[in-house]
């Protein structure tokens, strides 16, 4: 029996597939309203966007932390839309439990077993990345962690591995979705952002996921890519990812399944794009 995991009006790993979007780190209020305002027009169900980064070189952007909390609270209200963001030190739970309807375990943070434990012990919703260089079944225990405390709520996130091939920033284990489907009863998300690391890579991946049969993708937007403080290169622009929504769609239907409709609610007056001014 699978298990659906509610977040806000979706069920993840129901019958509908769910797309989780949104800039890598959020940068500024200009920056992270038009990606959010971008993505719910173009359909996006949940907005994602980092605060704490987990990055591999300590003189690169960190994130703005507790400044992009208000940023974060005025989008979510604007949007009406649910948000993801990776907590990578259990101190931050208590900070980021206000804005955060699921929390993100990141790559890095898979084998954390505290980070875990204590996440067992929330009732929030957790997407479990896999660590870059789990197996499977390392990445499954990973997860019992966190069931362990008593939260059957996790959604597993294939974010690609590292292999020997360095044309691509990972390689994306599709294997693993139809594989998790087999032996596990937890949904499973794919990032093709983070698993191909190249811009013109994702869509192309983005439609064989969910052939694959996987419950939703995780995907990083930015308004201007080219600026971005963080994962620039495999930020898609608003325009590209309107685009992959449309073909991700037309793929879902030839496999019998549809993208989870907008709730009623979120069906008013597409919101008005912002317009980003030079330095913000
Ligand atoms: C992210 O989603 O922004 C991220 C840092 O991902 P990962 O942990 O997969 O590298
Ligand atoms: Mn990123």
């Amino acid at each position: 029996m699978s298990r659906k995991v509610r977040v806000g009006p979706y069920l993840i790993g129901g019958s509908d597939f769910i797309v989780i979007a949104g800039p890598c780190s959020v940068e500024s209020m200009t920056q992270f309203q038009s990606t959010s305002f971008s993505v719910k027009n173009s359909g996006g169900h949940i907005l994602r966007g980092g605060l704490y980064k987990m990055r591999t070189d300590p003189r690169s952007f960190q994130g703005l932390g507790q400044e992009a909390m208000a940023i974060v609270k005025t989008v979510k209200q604007q949007t009406g839309l649910p948000f993801v963001t990776e907590v990578s030190d259990p101190k931050q739970i208590d900070e980021l439990q206000e804005i955060a309807d699921i929390f993100q375990v990141g790559t890095r943070s898979m084998y954390n077993s505290s980070l875990l434990k204590e996440l067992g012990r929330q009732r929030k919703p957790v997407i479990l990345k896999r660590a870059f260089s789990a197996r499977i079944d390392e990445w499954l225990l990973a997860a019992d962690y966190i069931r362990h405390g008593g939260n059957n709520d996790v959604i597993l996130c294939e974010r690609g591995i590292r292999t020997f091939e360095t044309a691509t920033r990972n390689t994306l284990d599709l294997s693993a979705v139809p594989y998790i489907k087999q032996h596990s009863d937890l949904p499973i998300v794919v990032d093709p952002s983070h698993g191909t690391g190249i811009r013109s890579l994702i869509e192309p991946m983005a439609k064989a996921a969910a052939a694959a049969g996987a419950d939703g993708l995780l995907l990083e937007v930015h308004p201007q890519p080219e600026k971005a403080l963080s994962d620039g290169p495999q930020a898609l622009t608003p325009q590209d990812f309107e685009n992959l929504m449309r073909s991700v769609e037309k793929v879902l239907l030839a496999v019998d399944r549809k993208l989870h409709p907008a709730p009623k609610e979120y069906n008013e007056v597409p919101l008005k794009m912002v317009e980003i001014q030079p330095g913000v």
